[in-house]
């Protein structure tokens, strides 16, 4: 994957060198929210688009403050993607206020579908269409909210197709000339999300079933749902509002009362909160997880980076070693106790 964007990236640089520069500014100007979806338009668009993200690597879209420039910036566009669903509030105004006029693209637009979908085949995880995106729920640790759908879709590479499919056909609309070339790399793409997808439900089914896992906000709430672990964390769905004293004092008392085994930083928002956690209930800190943005470099500077080294991450703290090796069913591994050799949390 790192290659191959390296690759896309450099056959980019060399075939603007070689054009002049009328031909060069002809690139599809394309401008995005945040990090993760900027990764995923270059992947679409390769040496036709250049892709600026307004929140970079390692920030935090949820509370990005727009700056003048960012307005001058749109009205540059030929194309603009954000991900909807509350998760970067800020854009749609900020559209609004500037002179962008082109196609704009809701990259999480058919998710309600999507999701009424994957709850037909499994249990009943479609939620109203609200846009209370405040509320905490750290007593319903069964993975289910009520109320606002978690805009963290990308956390679950079974999306993909919703994402990329979304985004092609913004870019197929900002420039029809090309529409050849874009689904091509849509289809090579969707065909490595798909691997790595296998391979990641391969990996996270070493974890027990019935595992929790702390983290600084619910970023992870389709990451569960997709690959079967739980997810808990001080602050709700977005990190607008600081979590309360009850919110922490009551995480505590479920940590202590549930098979909570790790906690996580994310690599977005302060760990002072998990910190916290951390010296108050005896548990360590297993690692950092890319919630909200990319790395600006390394690994976890691709979408699909990210979510490999998020899944290896969770592996390394919380699988079972020697559980199930080499064989690949549907056992439930709920209630299995044989040894671990790296951690022994309460076994
Ligand atoms: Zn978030």
């Amino acid at each position: 994957m790192r290659l191959s964007r390296t690759t896309a990236l450099l056959a980019g640089v060399s075939t603007l060198l070689a054009l002049p520069a009328a031909m060069a500014a002809e690139r599809v100007q394309v401008v995005t929210s945040f990090s993760i979806l900027a990764d995923m338009i270059e992947n679409v668009g390769g040496e036709h688009v250049e892709v600026t993200a307004l929140v970079g690597p390692d920030s935090d879209a949820h509370v990005y403050s727009p700056r003048p420039t960012d307005a001058r910036t749109l009205a540059e566009a030929d194309l603009v993607v954000f991900n909807g669903l509350q998760f970067e509030g800020w854009i749609e105004r900020l559209i609004d206020a500037s002179d962008f006029a082109g196609p704009r693209v809701v990259a999480t637009e058919g998710i309600e579908a999507r999701l009424a979908d994957l709850a037909d085949d499994d249990h009943d995880e479609a939620h109203d269409h609200d846009h209370d995106a405040q509320a905490s729920h750290q007593d319903d640790h069964d993975g289910h909210d009520h109320g606002a759908i978690d805009p963290h879709a990308w956390q679950d590479l079974g999306m993909g197709e919703l994402y990329v499919g979304n985004i092609l056909a913004g870019l197929i609309e900002a420039d029809p000339d090309n529409s050849g070339a874009y689904e091509a790399r849509a289809a090579r793409y969707l065909e490595e999300v798909a691997a790595l997808d296998s391979e990641l439900h391969e990996l996270l089914d070493e974890i027990p079933a019935g595992t929790s896992v702390i983290t600084g906000h619910d970023s992870f709430g389709h990451f569960a749902r997709a690959y079967g672990l739980q997810f808990l964390s001080p602050q709700g769905l977005s990190t607008e509002t600081e979590p309360s004293a009850a919110n922490m004092a009551r995480l505590i008392d479920v940590i202590r009362e549930e098979n909570v085994r790790a906690l996580f930083h994310e690599n977005m928002t302060s760990p002072a909160m998990i910190d916290q956690l951390a010296e108050e209930t005896g548990l360590s800190v297993a690692g950092t997880l890319y919630a909200d943005a990319l790395a600006s470099d390394g690994e976890a500077s691709t979408w699909l980076g990210m979510m490999r080294h998020n899944a290896h991450t969770l592996h390394d703290a919380l699988a079972e070693p020697g559980h199930d090796e080499g064989q690949h069913d549907d056992d439930d591994h709920a209630g299995d106790d044989h040894g671990h050799d790296d951690h022994d949390h309460d076994h």
